[in-house]
Order: structure tokens, then sequence, then C-alpha cells
């Protein structure tokens, strides 16, 4: 099967691999859509903690091609959406239920090969039935599902106030389930207009492009009960929390670098009870993410900006690490 295979940081190859077998309990599902994101950019630049050599690509659906033994409730040619991550179900954070912060987690397409190839082997307990879902609105669910996990750490109130930096395809999932979850009045901030046309069309009460303090200030004096950074640029971080109204919340959910630092007052979190929420990766939301664009409550299909053959991947990741110039981008296998 033709794979990219992501080789060291800096090194993509395209690639000739053995046919993956199904071992018991595992399906081999024939790709038919991958997203490329952020994190694929960042295993290759060599910032994100992958496994080399790895063929990436986490964010995938297709048909299923092959059943191991023991796998029930699977059809081959069904159609599926796979849960990329690979929690060890036995360590202290897994028994839990705190599967994201396993201690050994792994992950198809950063531990595991992905779905930047033809073809992807995952255990069976990790892929859903989409019905008559298309395989390129499915690959949305594993982004949307890391989505719910935000929206659900923050714990988003009936009625709130809520502040959006970013209108990327990740910022304007956050701003459709927020919605969906009761907010009141909805603000998104982003340096481009187009963006914020979309952020319009898909329920945003008001946006404001490169808005100064002053702007953003007036917008809502007592600030806003949650407010979310989706652009992952620690001075936006840094900013946002300003904006927080006293006793709201700040979801940090875009990607900062590692070694990124902001300045924070503690006293202005301690004398404002300001609560600060992470959200790694996925918990459980899957399931949710899948039924939410089953129904079309969130719709996924505008923020689906470029479409390319495997063959130009190099040229997708190039336009998804340039800030701005797409939207989503995938591979779409014929
Ligand atoms: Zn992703
Ligand atoms: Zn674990």
């Amino acid at each position: 099967v033709k794979a990219f295979v992501f080789e060291g940081p800096r090194k993509l190859s395209l690639a000739y691999l053995p046919e993956p077998e199904p071992g018991p309990h595992e399906v081999v599902v024939r790709t038919k859509a991958c997203g490329v994101c952020g994190t694929d950019h960042h295993i290759l630049e060599g910032t994100f903690i992958a496994s080399y050599p790895v063929v990436g690509g986490h964010e995938f659906a297709g048909e299923v091609a092959a059943l191991g033994r023991g796998v029930a409730g699977l059809q081959l040619g069904q159609r599926v959406a796979v849960d990329p991550v690979l929690p060890c179900r036995m360590c202290c954070f897994c028994r839990v239920g705190k599967f994201n912060q396993c201690v050994s987690l792994g992950a198809l397409g950063v531990t595991l090969p992905g779905g930047f190839a033809e073809c992807v082997k995952a255990p069976e307990t990790n892929v859903y039935p989409i019905g008559e879902l298309p395989c390129e609105e499915a690959a949305f669910v594993e982004p949307l599902a890391c989505v719910l996990w935000g929206v659900r750490r923050a714990g988003v109130e009936p009625g709130a106030s809520v502040l959006i930096f970013g209108a990327g395809p990740i910022g304007l999932l956050l701003l459709q389930s927020i919605r969906r979850c009761g907010a009141g009045h909805l603000t998104v901030v982003d340096l481009n207009r187009e963006r914020l046309v979309l952020a319009e069309t898909l329920g945003a009460s008001r946006t404001l492009c490169c808005p100064s303090d002053e702007e953003l200030r007036s917008a809502r004096p007592q600030g806003f009960e949650l407010v979310v950074d989706a652009t992952g640029v620690p001075a936006v971080v840094e900013r946002g929390l300003k904006f927080t109204s006293p006793g709201g919340k700040f979801l940090v959910f875009g990607v900062c670098p590692p070694d990124g630092r902001i300045s924070l007052s503690p006293f202005d979190v301690y004398r404002r009870d300001i609560t600060i929420v992470g959200a790694f990766s996925l918990n459980q939301t899957f399931e949710p993410a899948l039924r939410l664009i089953q129904s079309g409550a969130v719709s996924v299909r505008p923020l689906l900006s470029h479409r390319f053959p495997l063959e130009k991947l190099p040229d997708a990741l190039g336009l998804v690490g340039r800030s701005g110039a797409s939207m989503k981008v995938q591979i779409q296998f014929p």
C-alpha cells in the first residue's frame, strides 16, 4: 500500500508498505479521507512527540477492508471513522477514565501508522460505523471530538457570553459546539475577514477583525464568562485572560509552542476568581462528535477548503504550515 512516511524531523517520503494484516480484534480500514492538521505539521518539524519513522494522519475515515478474528458488529465494506487514541487501559490515569492522560499514550498517525496511507490497521474498539455520512465529513469527527473534550472541560453555562480568539477550522468547530451548549452570546475575533464572514454564517453573534483592547473592552465592559484561545499564540492567551469576567473561565485550546511563556498576575487570578482550563486530545467524546455531525447540529463541509491526492501531501502540509492560508485541508483517496 502507498503511504507517506515521516522518517524524522523534516524528512518525508512516499513508500510502498506491505498490506496490513489484522490481528485478533483488529480491523483494516481502506482510507477515503484524512484531515491534515497542525499536529502533522509539528510531527514533520520535529516539535511533537512522535516515534519515527511513522505514517502520519490521525483524522481519517474510510471503508472496512479486512476483519481480524473475533471482530463482531462490523462488516466488510462498511463506512467507518477511526478514533486514533490508543490508551493502555491499565495505568493509574486510565483506571479512572483519564484516557487522554495515559502514561503510555499512543495514537494512530503519531506512534503507530495512521491515515496518510491507502490502508490503516486499528483496534475494533476504535472503529465507529458512520452510516451514510460521507467520509470527507467523517474525517472531522476526530477534531470535533477534541473540541468537545475542551467544551466539556470548560463547562459552558446556558446563556454564557463567550469570546473565541481564532476562526480557523478549530475555532469554528468550537463556535458551533459552544453555541449548541446554550451559550447566549458569541464573539469571534480573527485577523482574516473572510473567516469572520464564515463565523457569522455558522452562528457567531458578533465578529471583530483585529480589534484593539479598547474595542474588546467596549464590546463587553464586564468581560466574558468564557474566553477560548484557538490560535495557539502565547501573546493571544496573555491578552485574552484580561477579558475573562470575574468568576469566568479561560480555555487554553490552541497548541502553543512548548517553550512559549506568558506573564500572568496571580493576584488577578485570585482577586477575580479566574479558572484556567487545559484540554488535551479527546476523551470519550468521539461518539458524541459523530452524532453532532450526523445530525447536522455541527456543519463541517463549509470548513473544508482544500482536497489533495496522497501524492500531494508535502503541498498540503506546506499549506497547513502557513497560518491563514487555508481552512481544513484533506488528503482524499479515489
Ligand atoms: Zn488533528
Ligand atoms: Zn494508560
